[in-house]
């Protein structure tokens, strides 16, 4: 299947990737419909005039039908989530993004569309084969025996799941991505749903204009994460809706660092050196985790592939062009 001239809706469009999303499903030629979120339009990140964009609960079975109304795709990125600091708090409201999968896969198999697209995590990985910073990468069987993350990931799982049994019992053609750890500019980068990256950056940048030359890092810091930039995010997406691979595939990047070597990066970004304050007691998450591509490798002969220093270059400068802005 091609995107081009599809009929298109995209669930969670005013957060981070569904905002970048429905940009890059445009300039490809996709017949974006309708983007929708919870999120008052002032809040959304990017917003697209050429589009209807409707603020809409789609944990409401009734507001799925009209999301998915007159469409040949539907992508499914709508959920309560946020970096560790969140998922590690907040598992029933993790929890209750069921009710938006689960009302969104009814809707679409009501409304008769083609394929449908569900954006689901690392998360889902079984926790045993990510106690060691020097990881084995994740392939995609990892996931079972279960032992997913608490909250967020058994919801990412049992969804994935759901995908899988709509597609056999009832002919819904689903794809389902797990993403690794995005990052980029226009997503969350303060107030307690920001992951690693975009609260690395906002810390230096913070440090810099305040002249207290100090970071706290979350852990140790030699707990090991790849980071994958948005762009290959909105690109491996759309060639995963389009393909016909149908079982959850890895989109990551393979990039392995520590959280120290990420705030390396940062501060050379950022042209300072700051004293490190580790904080043991703060969420962490798993100890290390990457992306094993071989399957994407096989399928799409691509894998994301932008350097992580170039990804941070432009969602630093993005950060700071929020916070200048906000002084
Ligand atoms: P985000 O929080 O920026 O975007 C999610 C959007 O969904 C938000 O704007 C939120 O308001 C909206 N939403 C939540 N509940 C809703 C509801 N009931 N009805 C309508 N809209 C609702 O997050 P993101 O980083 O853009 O993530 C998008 C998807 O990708 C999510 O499903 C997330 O779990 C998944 N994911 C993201 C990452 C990552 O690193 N960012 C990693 C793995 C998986």
């Amino acid at each position: 299947m091609k995107l081009a001239k599809k009929k298109v809706v995209v669930c969670g469009a005013g957060g981070f990737i569904g905002g970048h999303l429905v940009g890059s499903l445009l300039a490809d030629g996709a017949d974006v419909v309708r983007a929708i979120d919870i999120k008052p339009i002032e809040d959304w990140y990017q917003v697209q005039p050429a589009v209807q964009n409707l603020v809409l609960d789609l944990k409401d079975p009734e507001n799925c039908l009209i999301a998915a109304d007159g469409v040949d795709v539907v992508f499914q990125l709508a959920a309560d989530m946020g970096g560790m600091g969140f998922i590690e708090n907040n598992k029933a409201l993790c929890m209750l993004s069921v009710l938006t999968n689960t009302h969104m896969l009814v809707a679409a198999q009501k409304k008769g569309v083609e394929r449908f697209f569900y954006a689901s995590s690392a998360c889902v990985y079984n926790g045993d084969k990510q106690k060691n910073p020097k990881v084995v990468p994740l392939k995609e069987e990892d996931a079972y025996p279960a032992m997913p993350e608490d909250g967020y990931g058994w919801e990412k799982l049992f969804s994935e799941r759901m995908c899988r049994h709509f597609e056999e019992d009832f002919g819904l053609q689903c794809r389902v991505a797990r993403y690794h750890n995005v990052y980029g500019p226009f997503g969350t980068w303060s107030g307690g749903r920001e992951k690693a990256p975009a609260a690395i950056c906002r810390k230096v940048i913070e440090a810099k204009i305040s002249g207290k030359h100090e970071i706290e890092i979350w852990g140790d810091g030699k707990q090991t994460r790849s980071f994958m930039y948005i762009d290959d995010c909105t690109y491996g997406t759309q060639a995963i809706l389009e393909s016909e691979i149908h079982e959850p595939i890895n989109l990551g990047s393979s990039e392995l660092v520590t959280i120290n070597q990420l705030v390396d990066i940062v501060e050379e970004i950022g042209g300072i050196k700051l004293k490190r304050i580790y904080n043991l007691n703060a969420p962490k998450g798993v100890n290390g985790r990457n992306s094993d591509n071989t399957r994407i490798q096989k399928y799409l002969g691509w894998e994301p592939s932008t350097p992580l220093k170039k990804g941070l270059t432009r969602t630093y400068e993005w950060i700071e062009s929020e916070m200048l802005a906000a002084v």
